[in-house]
């Protein structure tokens, strides 16, 4: 069975590789969704995959490193498209949650990336 499990950063950032006069070469924010995706065999006595709370304790280490700061200076993000910075987050929380499936990463309503690792 697969749960998951949403939670929102705010980070700046400008992506210094795009040509000079497209909009996100400028210093910008966003309100970032992601969303954990945890699949495995549920506890037969406690009825579930695993713990939401254990999710978010993972998450909350992470967490502290991307919000309200700017991601261009964040170890490994020098270029923080919403791809390379899904990627930087599975990276961190796979060895913490060893169940997660599939994070999506949001960077605005209606623009994201799924990554499976
Ligand atoms: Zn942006």
């Amino acid at each position: 069975m697969t749960i998951f499990k949403e939670f929102t950063f705010d980070s700046a950032h400008y992506l210094p590789h795009v040509p000079e006069d497209h909009k996100c070469r400028r210093m910008h924010g966003h309100t970032y969704r992601l969303r954990l995706y945890i699949t495995g065999a549920l506890d037969p006595r406690l009825g579930w995959v695993m713990d939401f709370a254990d999710i978010k304790a993972a998450w909350k280490t992470i967490e502290a490193q991307l919000d309200h700061r700017c991601l261009n200076e964040v170890e490994g993000l020098s270029n923080p498209t919403a791809e390379h910075i899904a990627a930087w987050i599975w990276q961190r929380l796979k060895p913490e949650l060893p169940l997660l499936q599939k994070i999506e990463l949001w960077e605005s309503p209606s623009a994201g990336v799924v990554y499976e690792g």
